[in-house]
């Protein structure tokens, strides 16, 4: 099936399965593009060079997408058989711009060596959103960018592997590992601070001057920052030998006092982890934000941060604030740890915030707090589960019920993960069935019954959501979509309820399409019963079932919480078999084998000392595994730390 169009003289086209056509919305598809080409031919000062441009919905497609030469190809997941949210729009066009970009950054100017992949993947990120922001209707993209980009960047860049944004590859599958939270994430919210130091107008000539220069080039660092450095005082190969060959990040926190309702003195200290101790340049906004009647007042002091502590003068005499925040606009790259009386503040009256840009940054504060151990997971689902109620942007909702999920599966003890899930389900129940100021429209119900159905572990909550797709329950205005009927019969199907079997095969009715068709081995492989999970365990092993995303989604269906013990036996075994998986498998069968069956869940002393084990047993052998187990050990530990904080 084909749709064509033309723009300023480029003949477009979207392709797709004939069985996909219906669910085709190709107005948004062409507005994305055209908005795209528009956007980047000027900005870049360089015409869009390759004659047309074809984009082209792949079945079983392995990435998110490829930026081939006016062919683009991308995932079919892209095509969205359900009514999406907002945000997967958002999500989806980020992509198109993303493999547009690459039309610039990778196809008229190419890296010479994989060792600078960032100057394809970092800018196409950066410029994506960009893009968004300025010539889309997706304005609010910087949140999107601080919730996806650089929340993965700041996972990636705390683990034991990080690594440099432009580092030493010594061959082409060193590549494949790098394409990673740190060559896309961390690259992108890396271009965002030095946009937030030469200033857009310097980054925008900068860039089209590159483009004049090497077109149907090949290009280094060097000259990326000659052509940037010619119109800035400011020395970039310093900057970059600080922001780009050296891994970690840096905290940054407000040292301050008040006397008489003034501030009389501020200063930001920065620090850094003890394994990288690199202090670097950042420039950015504090937010100074005092309350009068009820209402807030935020100020922002720009400071071009340098060295462990920077005074800022000139935000002495200012309003005493009730809240400090160092990073208005979200332009750093840098934790932020919150003062203890700003926290304080936040805790009592965060909805009063009217930015969510601001209130999101605060929020990510919170939640890398939990990460580090400065405040036990226990406090902060109380003070999440108070807040996130109340709060109106969608965007914001969803990710703190994304965090919320995460510290409830690997951040609170056993014995208590039960409670925390069932306090969420019981509140996403109520901003559901009462209407809740995030939950009126039809975004906000899709997100809240996402949560309802993924946080359903106890036996009453799976009740619900069952009562739900059987329209035993109704909720005004939201329709249980077929990905979330899906979901619910095989937790159903997982927790052993009577009559799963009978869900599944009606659902298997309902939705013969492919996505059926996977979630149906999920389902048949989730079946708690050690026959089944014996049989499949030989299969993910021997013939698989049919293909590779079709083993991948029997292979999600193994590991479930409630069937720990029964699992005991693989739990082990994985440890046994995986060297030789990882020494004959492809590298995308590979990496879902690990994601899939490593034990993740099992937040366990002896399984990390197996995992310690096996990686010492390898040696200087198979890199790939090495990094997944390194990586696995790393979260394990962490939340090893965390309950035991929890504890405490
Ligand atoms: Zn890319």
């Amino acid at each position: 099936h084909v749709v064509r169009d033309d723009h300023d003289g480029i003949p477009l086209g979207f392709y797709c399965r004939s069985s996909l056509a219906p669910y085709l919305d190709t107005d948004e598809l062409f507005e994305v593009t055209k908005q795209g080409l528009t956007f980047f031919a000027d900005f870049f000062g360089y015409e869009y060079a390759f004659h047309k441009y074809d984009q082209v919905f792949v079945p079983e497609f392995n990435f998110g997408a490829m930026e081939n030469v006016g062919a683009i190809t991308h995932s079919e997941r892209m095509v969205f058989r359900d009514p999406p949210t907002e945000n997967q729009r958002l999500g989806r066009a980020e992509v198109i711009l993303h493999e547009m970009a690459h039309m610039w950054f990778g196809d008229l100017v190419t890296m010479r060596w994989w060792n600078d992949l960032w100057l394809n993947e970092s800018f196409a990120t950066y410029m994506a959103y960009l893009a968004l922001v300025e010539s889309t209707r997706f304005q609010a993209a910087w949140m999107a960018f601080n919730s996806g980009m650089k929340a993965w960047a700041y996972r990636q860049d705390q683990l034991v592997t990080t690594h440099p944004i432009a580092g030493q590859v010594p061959d082409t599958d060193a590549t494949f590992l790098n394409f990673d939270g740190i060559t896309y994430g961390k690259g992108a919210a890396v271009l965002k601070q030095l946009v937030a130091a030469v200033g857009m107008e310097a980054f925008r000539d900068g860039m089209r001057r590159y483009f004049q220069r090497h077109a149907f080039g090949n290009t280094t660092l060097a000259e990326f920052l000659d052509a940037i450095d010619e119109g800035v005082e400011r020395d970039l190969h310093e900057w970059a030998a600080l922001w780009l060959e050296t891994p970690s990040l840096n905290t940054i926190s407000a040292d301050w006092s008040a006397e008489g309702g003034e501030i009389a003195s501020f200063a930001l200290d920065q620090t850094a982890p003890d394994d990288y101790p690199t202090i670097r340049p950042h420039q950015l906004d504090v937010a100074l934000i005092t309350e009068s009647n009820g209402s807030l007042d935020v100020a922002g002091v720009p400071v071009s941060v340098e060295g462990e502590r920077t005074e800022v003068p000139a935000a002495v005499g200012s309003p005493e604030p009730a809240l400090v925040m160092p990073n208005l606009g979200d332009h750093a790259f840098v934790k932020v740890a919150l003062d203890d009386r700003s926290l304080d503040y936040v805790r009592d009256h965060l909805e009063r915030v009217e930015d969510p840009l601001l209130r999101q940054l605060i929020w990510q504060a919170l939640w890398n707090m939990v990460r580090d151990q400065q405040l036990k997971s226990t406090d902060y689902l109380p003070l999440a589960a108070s807040k996130v109620a109340g709060e109106t942007d969608i965007e914001l909702i969803e990710t703190v019920l994304a965090s919320v999920s995460g510290t409830i599966a690997r951040f609170v003890p056993d014995d208590q993960r039960d409670e925390q899930a069932h306090r969420f389900s019981d509140l996403a129940w109520s901003a559901l069935s009462e209407g809740a100021p995030g939950a009126s429209t039809g975004d906000g119900q899709i997100i809240w019954a996402r949560t309802l159905i993924g946080l359903a572990i106890t036996p009453e909550d799976i009740a619900r959501v069952i009562a739900l797709a059987d329209g035993d329950l109704n909720v005004d205005g939201l329709t249980i979509d077929q990905d979330m009927r899906w979901e619910i019969a095989i937790r159903a199907v997982a927790h052993g309820i009577d009559g799963a079997a009978d869900r599944i095969a009606a659902e298997r009715e309902r939705d013969p399409s492919d996505r059926g068709e996977r979630a149906g081995l999920r389902a048949e492989v989730a079946v708690p019963d050690a026959a089944v999970k014996a049989e499949a365990w030989r299969r993910f092993h021997d013939e698989g079932y049919g293909s590779l995303h079709l083993t991948a989604a029997a292979m999600a269906g193994f590991h479930w919480h409630v069937q720990r013990e029964m699992l005991e036996p693989w739990t082990m075994d994985f440890f046994d078999r995986v060297a030789d998986v990882f020494e004959t498998g492809e590298n995308q069968f590979t990496r879902s084998y690990f994601a899939s069956l490593f034990p993740h869940g099992r937040v366990e002393e002896r399984v990390l000392e197996r995992s310690r084990a096996l990686l010492g047993d390898l040696g200087d052998r198979l890199p790939l595994l090495q990094r997944s187990l390194r990586e696995a050990n790393d979260d394990l530990e962490r939340a090893v730390r965390c309950r035991a904080f929890a504890a405490s």
